[in-house]
């Protein structure tokens, strides 16, 4: 296949600036446009919900030095908001009624936080939490003196009741589901993270669902208020797929549908990042993940497969998180309310490594608080292992591999 002319990117996130750095690294020396929505140059987004909103940074990492798109010959568009692309013509149309024509284009326009569709959502001070500007301004709400309602006890809610009560607010954290992270994690882990935010005063109202927002907070689905003078909405997101769908490509499994080696169903266009509904070859079905890590190495990868290398994205999803004095890292895909749960170490003290095994094998594997087998981890996981709950609760991890 002929090397491509004009590469364009639409969506200058971490996907999309990953894929612009991993094509200049394979030697790919010509005409490569990157064009974002965004004002700021491509950064990441971990540190909105942590470290930029606990008032440690006042801006996330960027994904390249400053210099990185002019010495690279990167063309990066800023404040550009791409709003139709014609496969047909090998074009795609900006928001100002530019076109910009391509021989291969990558997606990575990722998510949108979600409302909900109960009265009132569309109350001006509802908050949600995507970009820097969300993030700063979230942060200057945060005071001793404020009330803090979350909706949604999944990561990001997770970490902004961290970073509130950092700031001595009085937060309370609402979700139907009767425990945090319980879909991702299971029952029993589940409650380690309720544990960890009610021993740091977060009060939890959980098993009941929001039923309207109100002026002076959230009224749940029991009839009972819950006041806040600042509401946060972290019910998750929705992946930015308008422009795929609008261009007549394969949208599946919640995201726009990809092969293996991420290919949409227009030979010209790769999708990646939080909007790429991946068929894995490891999983055997689709896997959308929306996760930092996926992101970054979908970015390199998409390079090679546009450079001609028809190889599948095999990797596993990782993701991180920090609240509080927990840290954890998660490898791999498990099903945490059928697999088998293994813990090694003590949940109660918060200094564990949790398994999830199925048929003997490993599925997915998280350390919190414990930092030295990670590479070990990741063998495991990788290799699928077949291992047993004793051997993953007392032997020693780099042995197993
Ligand atoms: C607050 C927060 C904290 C997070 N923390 C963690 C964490 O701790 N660990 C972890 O593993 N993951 C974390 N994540 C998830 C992770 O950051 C995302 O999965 C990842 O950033 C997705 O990258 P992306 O490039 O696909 O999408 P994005 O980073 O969303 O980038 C997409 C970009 O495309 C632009 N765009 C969209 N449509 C258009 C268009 N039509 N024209 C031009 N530009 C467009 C958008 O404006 C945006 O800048 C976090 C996410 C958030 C929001």
């Amino acid at each position: 296949m002929a090397e491509p002319q004009r590469i364009v990117i639409i969506g200058s996130g971490l996907a999309g600036a990953s894929a612009a750095g991993a094509l200049r690294e394979r030697g790919y020396d010509k005409k490569l446009m990157l064009l974002g929505r965004e004002a700021h140059q491509p950064y990441e987004l971990p540190a909105l919900s942590k470290d930029v909103l606990l008032g440690n940074a006042d801006e996330p990492h960027r994904v390249h030095e400053p210099d990185f798109y002019e010495t690279h010959g990167v063309d990066l568009r800023l404040g550009v908001e791409v709003t139709e692309i014609r496969p047909g013509e090998r074009v795609v149309v900006d928001s100002d009624g530019a076109t910009h024509s391509y021989d291969r284009l990558v997606l990575a326009t990722g998510s949108t936080p979600r409302t909900l569709p109960v009265p009132n959502a569309d109350l001006p001070g509802l908050r949600t939490l995507r970009t820097v500007e969300d993030s700063l301004s979230l942060r200057g709400t945060l005071t001793a003196t404020a009330e803090v309602v979350i909706v949604g006890a999944g990561w990001i809610g997770c970490e902004v009741a961290a970073a509130a009560r950092s700031h001595g607010a009085d937060v309370t954290v609402v979700d139907p589901v009767d425990l945090p992270l319980r879909r991702v994690l299971g029952p029993k882990v589940g409650e380690v993270f309720r544990r960890l935010h009610a021993d740091h005063g977060v009060h939890w109202r959980l098993g009941v669902g929001v039923e309207a927002f109100t002026p002076h907070g959230v009224r749940l689905a029991d009839g009972s208020e819950v006041a806040g003078d600042v509401v946060v909405l972290g019910v998750g997101a929705k992946p930015n797929t308008d422009l795929a769908e609008k261009a007549g490509l394969t949208l599946a499994g919640g995201g726009v549908a990809v092969d293996a080696a991420l290919r949409t169903s227009s030979p010209d266009i790769c999708a990646i990042g939080d909007i790429a509904a991946h068929d894995h070859p490891r999983y055997g079905r689709r896997v959308r993940v929306e996760h930092w890590a996926n992101a970054k190495d979908q970015g390199a990868h998409v390079a090679g497969t546009i450079l001609g290398r028809d190889e599948p994205y095999t990797t596993v999803p990782y993701f991180f998180s920090d609240q509080y004095d927990l840290g954890m890292e998660y490898r791999g895909l498990a099903d945490a309310e059928h697999d088998q749960l293994v813990v090694r170490g003590s949940l109660e003290a918060r200094d564990f490594t949790a398994f999830w095994l199925r048929e003997g094998r490993l599925q997915a594997a998280m350390n919190v608080n414990q930092w030295d087998d990670g590479v070990a981890l990741q063998a495991l996981v990788d290799a699928h292992a077949a291992v047993s709950p004793d051997q993953l609760r007392s032997a020693t991890l780099s042995d197993l591999v």
